[in-house]
Parts: structure tokens; sequence; C-alpha cells
């Protein structure tokens, strides 16, 4: 058909269903395609949901969205082969009439975000893959083709929201390909487990619920970690690192998992459970730096096909939702001014993405993926040093403090020069800033 849209959105993922409820709450036309059986099928996600991102666009989601538990303990542990050191952090005041983080299992918040986004009126056609943007003679997008019945489906705007690997944006020349040292490849199980073991063995009642990141010698030397989440009546449990150190290494990702799982810290709390799930995907951790161009004539990219992600804190839905909701608002302004779907209107776009914290994390951290990938050692070399001088620390065997103090000291010399150990310092502190 030449049916004529509004907007089109690609993809059914958080980004592109923050952008088409948007939008179609005010009123727009809006087409929305998904490659997908239905949204969710395809994707992945730890997950962690952040309340206040989706707060912004859907106030009262706690009515009825798909939930699993609001997490009221954060676990960051630092892993050698055989230990971990481990900084929680538990607080009763997360159990808050409105908590702030949730953990969600993705195949069915999407589906209920889609709900949302069809209750608001817009078109979702699933199971249909956009092939190629289509132009006008100046080059200014106008629509695209799909793989059903060759159709073509035009709009004053099309909304890239097709993900870190969106292949559209790739072909059509807006973007280049994701560079190996951009993306991380991550591999995620599903681990079930009735909901008291689940309580008893973190601590919980409720739907309370813990998170665990991880990182050390779990990757082998790679830039990657590893997490564990908890879900009603299930345990997510994952691993991801760069796709470049994947290819530089014999390990593989599937092998990282394994190991991971059979950690002598991890093994016992998937005690019991059976697996039911395995999944795997990419997270564009490539940061400021690989952010692309976001507009054109005609287009606008949101979330991951953005490289829309803070790796260092594990935020990315919350970003997709942002820029999903800011490109969707723009559009409605412009619509309603009836201006042009131009580049340089659609530039609004980015003038508000800038006031948000979404590029201001994404600024902030823009020399943390160098960092990491020029210092491996962060990985290695001092998660070891940390859990050996733990350790040390906590046995008792007839070694006075002083000693043990200096073998702790020496043992960090030893292995990285004092002025090794001051510039990882500096060029972290550096880096974070
Ligand atoms: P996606 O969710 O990837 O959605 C893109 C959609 O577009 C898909 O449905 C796809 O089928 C569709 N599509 C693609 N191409 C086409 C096409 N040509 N035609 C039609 N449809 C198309 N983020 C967090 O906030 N918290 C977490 O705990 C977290 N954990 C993660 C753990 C793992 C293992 C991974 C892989 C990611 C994690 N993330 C997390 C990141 C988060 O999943 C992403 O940032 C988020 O899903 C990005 O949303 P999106 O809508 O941009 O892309």
């Amino acid at each position: 058909s030449d049916e004529h849209f509004d907007a089109i959105v690609v993809g059914a993922g958080p980004s592109g269903n923050a952008a088409a409820y948007t939008m179609a709450k005010e009123g727009l036309k809006v087409l929305q395609l998904e490659r997908g059986e239905y949204p969710g099928s395809k994707n992945v996600q730890g997950a962690i949901l952040y309340a206040s991102a989706l707060e912004q666009i859907i106030p009262d989601f706690r009515e009825d969205a798909p939930l699993e538990r609001h997490v009221i303990e954060q676990r960051m542990w630092t892993m050698d082969d055989a230990s971990h050191v481990g900084m929680h952090y538990r607080s009763n005041d997360f159990n808050e009439e409105k908590p702030n983080r949730y953990t969600i299992i993705r195949a069915q918040f999407d589906k209920w975000f889609s709900r949302k986004v069809r209750d608001a009126g817009a078109t979702l056609l699933c199971e249909t893959t956009v092939t190629e943007l289509l132009r006008d003679s100046s080059g200014k997008v106008i629509g695209v083709r799909t793989d059903r019945n060759a159709g073509k489906v035009f709009a004053d705007v099309v909304i890239l929201a097709e993900g870190v690997n969106g292949l559209v944006g790739q072909r059509s020349g807006l973007r280049s390909e994701v560079a190996p040292d951009t993306v991380a490849l991550a591999v995620k199980e599903m681990h079930f487990l009735p909901r008291e073991v689940i309580e008893s063995r973190f601590n919980l009642k409720g739907d309370e619920g813990v998170v665990i990141e991880a990182m050390g010698t779990i990757t082998k030397g790679m830039t990657g970690t590893g997490f564990l989440y908890t879900n009603e009546e299930s345990i997510s449990v994952g691993i991801g690192c760069i796709v470049s150190d994947f290819a530089e290494n014999e390990t593989t990702p599937y092998g990282l998992l394994e190991a991971f799982k059979n950690h002598p810290s991890i093994k016992p709390l998937l005690a019991g459970s059976e697996c039911k799930e395995y999944a795997s995907h990419l997270i564009p951790e490539g940061g400021y730096n690989a952010i692309p161009r976001l507009v054109g004539d005609g287009w606008i990219v949101v979330g991951d096909a953005g490289q829309f992600v803070n790796a260092v804190h594990r935020e990315g839905s919350n970003l997709a939702m942002t820029t999903g909701r800011i490109a969707g608002e723009t559009v409605v302004w412009l619509n309603r001014r009836r201006d042009e779907m131009t580049k340089a209107n659609l530039t609004e776009y980015t003038r508000r993405l800038e006031q948000t914290f979404v590029m201001k994390d994404m600024k902030k951290y823009r020399k943390i993926p160098d960092f990491l990938h020029g210092n491996k050692h962060v990985f290695t070399l001092y998660p070891k040093l940390f859990t050996n001088a733990a350790q040390s620390w906590f046995r008792v065997d007839g070694v006075d403090k002083r000693s043990k103090e200096k073998q702790i000291m020496s043992s960090f010399r030893k292995s990285r020069s004092i002025l090794g150990l001051l510039g990882d310092a500096f060029k972290l502190a550096r880096a974070w800033r």
C-alpha cells in the first residue's frame, strides 16, 4: 500500500516503544514495524529496569507492568578464581512506595509496553523487517521498504530504533558497521527456582530483590563483566566481553558463562536450579565517541542504534527510553508547528538530549572505553591483589598485623611499581571526570 504516516518507527524495543507511544498519545499517525514474532521475542537484557525513565512516559506503569522484584540490595564484586571482595549496599529505603529499580523479563515487559503503544493508537506490524529506507530525489528519507509483499510505506519521518546492530541504518550509509572494539557480546541464562528458595538464599521477603555485578578474573583478562539478578521465580546470570577481545582469545562466551556459574561464589546461589533459557546479544559499549550521526533529513536514531549505553553503570534501557521519548516529543513539536522534518529542524532532538542525563553521562565517561582497552590488568591484576590482601588481612595465623600490612604493600609493589599504581589511579581519575 502507499499509505502515508506522520512517523514510522523501526523496532519495538524500549527505544522504539517510547518513541511510538509518545507520538501516538499526542494523536500522530504512527506505524511501528518489528521483525520479531512479537515485541520482545528478539530482545535480551539482564534485566534491570530503571523506573525514572519509564515514569516520564507512563507514570502509572506500576499498576500493570510485569515487574519481577524491586531491588533493595546491590552487590559489587571483584573476583579471583576462588574468592570475591564485595561492596554491598542494602537499604530499607528502597522498600519505598514507588521503588527505583526493578528486575524484569524483557519478553514479558516488551509485550506489555507494546500493548500500551497500541492502546495509545499506533499501528504495529510484527514479523515485518524493514529492508531499506526510501528517499526522494533530494536524498530526504520519505519512508521504508519492508519484506512484506515488497511493501513500501511513507512517512514524514522515520525513527530508527533498530538496536545495536541495526542493518537499515548501516546499509543506508547513515552510520558505519559496529566496530568489534565498541561492542560487547553478552550471554545470559535464566535459572528457575521456587520463590521461597530465592528469598531465603538472598535474605529477601516479598518482592524484594538483589542484583550482583561482578568483575575480575572471571573474564580471563578481557574487558567485561558478569551479573546475577534475582527475579520472582528465577535468576538471570550472564557475562559479556568486548567482541575484539573474544577474537584475540581462545575463550568462548559460553565457556566464560560456564566458568562463572561454577565459580565457588556463584555456584551455591544457583544450586538446584533448572536452566530454561539461553540467549546472547550485543551491547554497544563504545561510549560517547562511538555515537553516530543522530539526525538527517527525514530520520532520527534512538537507543542502542545510537550507541546509547552507559557501560560503567550498566544502564541501557533507560537511555533507550529517554532518547525514544525525546525523539517522539521533538517530532510532535515539529508536527504541531507544521515544520518540515529536515535535518536542521530535527537537530532539536540532539539539542534536547544535551540537557538530559543521557548526553551528560555519555560525555562524562567518554574516556572510559579507551582506558579499559589499554589497561587490561584492571581485570586481572587488581582483582588478585585485592582478594589476596583481603585474605591476608582476615586470616588469623600468628603473623603480626604490621608484617601483614608490609606483605600486602609489597605484593602491590612487586606486581605493579609505585609509578604504575599511581599512573593507573591517575589515568582512571582522568577518565572518570
Ligand atoms: P532493542 O531492545 O535491541 O530493540 C530493537 C528492536 O528492533 C528489536 O525488537 C529488533 O527485533 C527490531 N529490529 C531490528 N532491525 C529491524 C528491522 N530491520 N526491521 C524491523 N525491526 C527491526 N539495560 C538496562 O537498562 N539494564 C540492564 O540490566 C541491562 N542488561 C543488559 C544485559 C544484556 C545481556 C544485554 C545484551 C543488554 C543489557 N542492557 C541493559 C541494555 C539494553 O538491553 C539495551 O540498551 C536496550 O534493549 C536498547 O533498546 P533498543 O530499543 O534501542 O534496542
